[in-house]
């Protein structure tokens, strides 16, 4: 029988536990036992989320999660009444916005089984809003469990991840990601290959890249920035390039979502609606929204130059794996020429150098800093000879 955790690719050392959980959940006796607060871990794109999905699925369906009911569909579209998904699109999420999820999973599950909490980004809870949250998780309704998912343990507040299971999930291989892309998604074997191969395990990226002809091109300009650094000069123009590439690639993904949105508000509000009330109403609904988008933007361009930063650290990941005497397990296959030129051109320390540049520059992002400056900084670092 089909299953939501035959989805997870590479993460069979957690699906037994959490089967198991799910066979606990439904037994009365046992109830008492069942782990109210979970947390997910695991590098991006390990899909630490679709597996916090499955598990909420699995303990409301009647099927024990068989993908295809009622339930399991609701639950995983957001549309389920006893399962809360918690998605921030913004930097941070707010300790009133903790307070208000909190009233409302205040309530007994609306079916008599289980009420499922589930926050993608634990990670971004300002320290006051984790402190509210403590409190929810501390002293659980009997029938609510929260699933928490986080980059790593460490960006869980301490007194939050003591009272949590901890589930660790891996980067799948990049053999399980291709076949994925060729059987779930109907993607040719060479394009599957290609795109599991560059995104080093993040499913979502090389579903992204395999089936988007422009985010393609995008890295393929990313990928020349090493070779272009001549001057000092050229190190700023990359880092806007990058910059550029990274804002374009963001926007096109969420111009036409922006879109959707506001049309769908203006339809709730009635479209020439001409009452007072309404009008205000209306009118201050789509400042908030603009808002949300606004945030939302600004999350979106940091993803993206990320990615385009994991991408360069990937070329002078190769490099090393060249002057190791390595050529065949590089990852940018299409650029070994110039690949096995620029390996010849630098020594192992300063190629060490410049994949740790790019790292450290990641982290940066991750900590707000200004996305230019790092990205000029980093630059510079990798233009030195
Ligand atoms: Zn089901």
């Amino acid at each position: 029988m089909a299953s939501v955790f035959d989805d997870l690719v590479g993460q069979e050392h957690i699906i037994d536990i959490l089967k198991g959980a799910v066979a606990a959940s439904r037994t009365s006796s046992e109830s008492q036992e069942m782990t109210h607060a979970w947390v997910f871990t695991g590098p991006p794109g390990s899909g630490r989320s679709s597996a916090a999905v499955a598990f909420a699925q699995a303990l409301i369906c009647p099927n024990l999660g068989c993908g295809a009911c009622n339930e399991c569909q609701s639950a995983a579209t957001g549309g389920h009444p006893d399962v809360e998904v918690i998605r921030t699109e913004g930097i941070s999420i707010k300790v009133e916005e903790v307070r208000e999820l909190l009233t409302r999973v205040a309530w007994a599950p609306s079916m008599g089984g289980w009420r499922v909490v589930m926050m993608e980004d634990a990670d971004r809870l300002t320290e006051s809003a984790a402190n509210a949250l403590l409190k929810a998780i501390e002293e659980p309704g009997t029938r609510t469990v929260w699933l928490l998912c986080a980059p790593t343990l460490h960006d869980v507040l301490p007194t939050i991840r003591s009272r949590c299971r901890h589930l660790q999930l891996r980067t799948p291989s990049i053999d399980a990601v291709t076949q994925v892309l060729i059987k779930r998604d109907n993607i040719p074997p060479t394009m599957a290959d290609f795109a599991a191969r560059v995104s080093q395990g993040h499913i979502g990226r090389a579903k992204f890249l395999a089936t988007n002809d422009s985010a393609r091109s995008n890295r393929k300009a990313v990928m020349q920035l090493p070779l272009q650094l001549g001057s000092l000069a050229a190190a700023f123009q990359a880092a806007q390039t990058l910059i550029d590439l990274a804002t374009q690639e963001a926007s096109t993904s969420s111009e036409s979502r922006n879109e959707k949105e506001l049309e769908k508000l203006q339809e709730a509000y009635g479209k020439g609606a001409t009452g007072r009330g309404m009008a205000t109403g209306a009118a201050k609904a789509v400042k908030e929204l603009e808002k949300e988008q606004k945030s939302r933007a600004t999350r979106m361009v940091r993803d993206s130059i990320d990615g385009a930063l994991l991408d360069l650290a990937t070329f002078y990941r190769d490099v090393m794996i060249v002057q190791a005497g390595d050529a065949g397990s590089i990852i940018n296959t299409d650029m070994k020429t110039e690949v096995v030129g620029y390996a010849s051109s630098i020594s192992v320390y300063s190629a060490v150098q410049k994949m740790s540049a790019a790292m450290e520059a990641r982290k940066h992002l991750a900590m707000n800093a200004a996305p230019l400056l790092i990205c000029e900084a980093l630059m510079c670092e990798l233009a030195r000879r």
